[in-house]
């Protein structure tokens, strides 16, 4: 039996699940996997070949032809779509105003949780997502629920995104994370909902420095760390 150790960290869209995510897997010398972007990896080729959503045969044709791989520099994000990087690409509205729908395919999750599960085996990783401690990890040690006020969600992902996107109104990223919420916690497969044995943590009035705090205490609290 391996004894690594998983931190899954789950919530709702935008309330700083990878910053969290981050800082604690370099606190801690832990990998630090995004699963949101092999979602949004898997969205971008999606729109890029005009796959059709609802279409079974055209999916797993696709996911067939989808190689994925992650590549850490400094606990920033890096991944590869077929060995072309598209860190950056996958951030943009089109990808995040599909992927909602993408990750509610049956087939799309159940290849994206088995890529996930086989990164858990033998490492210690923090991985952060809307299904980690519910189905890619049930067995996790610590699990964190992470939550926030909407607006102030919308408010640090519009100044986070402005750089990149400045035509970017602060309603658009409203609305974006909304229905990204609606469809998350609705959808038939897997849909973000908090694992019973998790912590919440809701960090509308907390800087990051504290919730790493917050988290940091938790992962003490196992023990051996
Ligand atoms: O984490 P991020 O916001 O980048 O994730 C993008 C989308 O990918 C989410 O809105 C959700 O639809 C999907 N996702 C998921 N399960 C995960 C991670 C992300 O369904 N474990």
């Amino acid at each position: 039996m391996s004894n690594n150790i998983i931190v899954a960290i789950d919530g709702y869209s935008s309330c700083g699940k990878s910053t969290l995510a981050k800082a604690l897997a370099k606190k801690l010398h832990f990998i630090y996997v995004d699963s949101g972007a092999m979602y949004r990896a898997v969205a971008l080729y999606f729109l890029r070949n005009n796959v059709d959503l609802n279409n079974h045969e055209q999916i797993a044709e696709a996911l067939e032809k989808i190689h994925l791989n992650f590549h850490s520099r400094d606990y920033q994000t890096h991944i590869t779509l077929n060995d072309e990087e598209v860190s950056d690409e996958i951030r943009l509205m089109p990808v995040s105003e599909t992927v909602s729908a993408v990750s509610a395919i049956r087939e799309v999750r159940k290849e994206m949780v088995k890529q996930q599960q086989r990164m858990g085996k033998s490492k210690n990783i923090v991985m952060d997502g809307r299904d980690i401690g519910t189905a890619v990890f049930p067995d996790a040690p610590l699990k964190i629920f992470m939550t926030a006020d909407p607006k102030v969600r919308a408010e640090r992902r519009y100044k986070e995104m402005l750089p990149k996107n400045p035509d970017i109104t602060l309603e658009e990223v409203f609305e974006n994370i909304a229905h990204r919420d609606y469809q998350d916690t609705t959808r038939t497969e897997s849909p973000l909902v908090r694992a019973e044995d998790a912590i919440i943590l809701d960090n509308t009035n907390l800087t990051p420095e504290q919730q790493l705090d917050f988290a940091l205490e938790k992962v003490h609290d196992l023990g051996n760390y």
